[in-house]
């Protein structure tokens, strides 16, 4: 698409506390007519998940970042759901042993559930939902993704963060944690999750300014 047509940049609110979703997000964006900037940078608190389902969450961070912030914003929500635990934990996952749990303690507590339970029966997905709002009370731009994979007993690689490192991908014979971080970004629920969601901005955005 002809960039020079697009609109001056406007800021757009990016609803994380994360660095890391910032960055994704960033690049996500690049070359498109948006300034990012997250709640953490305008000093504004992030809202309660108290959603029923990742778009729930992704739609109610936005609302909140667009109202606080008067601006632009787009949110994500993710997790991993485990078929034989009935989808657990789903949309708990950052909080899985406990409200402040860390990744170590979300990791054990999953392992516990999943005694015994053997390799082919410990199919799991990640999913991620995302959020665009051009203000709190516009018409939002939703994309959602999905990664498969299966949940080993034993931790592999060093890399990335949450359940990634029992994460296997049977087509790569890789856990997540042994991907190079542009190979995840390629095949991941939220990196698929973004691209969709990259594309529907172009659509709207070239829809107004052809
Ligand atoms: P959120 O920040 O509310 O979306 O919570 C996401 C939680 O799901 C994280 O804290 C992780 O536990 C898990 N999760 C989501 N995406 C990933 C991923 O790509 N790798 C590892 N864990 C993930």
């Amino acid at each position: 698409m002809p960039h020079s047509s697009l609109p001056a940049p406007r800021k757009l609110v990016v609803a994380t506390a994360n660095p890391g979703k910032l960055r994704e997000f960033r690049s996500l964006l690049a070359g498109l007519p948006f300034e990012p900037t997250s709640l953490a940078e305008l000093k504004l608190p992030s809202p309660a998940e108290t959603g029923t389902s990742f778009l729930a969450n992704a739609l109610l961070k936005a609302q909140h970042a667009a109202t606080l912030s008067g601006c632009a914003a787009v949110a994500d929500d993710s997790g991993i759901e485990v078929d034989c635990l009935g989808g657990a934990p789903g949309i708990y996952s950052a909080r899985y042993a406990g409200p402040h749990a860390d990744d170590g303690a979300n990791n054990a507590k999953l392992l516990r559930e999943l005694a015994g339970v053997p390799h082919e029966r410990r199919t799991a997905r990640y999913r991620c939902a995302l959020v665009f709002l051009e203000a709190a009370d516009a018409a939002p731009l939703e994309a959602e993704a999905e990664w498969q994979g299966i949940i080993l007993a034993a931790p592999r690689g060093n890399g990335c963060f949450g359940y990634d490192p029992y994460f296997w991908l049977p087509e790569l014979n890789k856990t997540a944690a042994e991907l190079e971080p542009e190979e995840k970004n390629r095949l991941s629920h939220r990196g698929k999750a973004l691209q969709e969601l990259r594309k529907l901005l172009l659509q709207r955005l070239e829809a107004r300014h052809p």
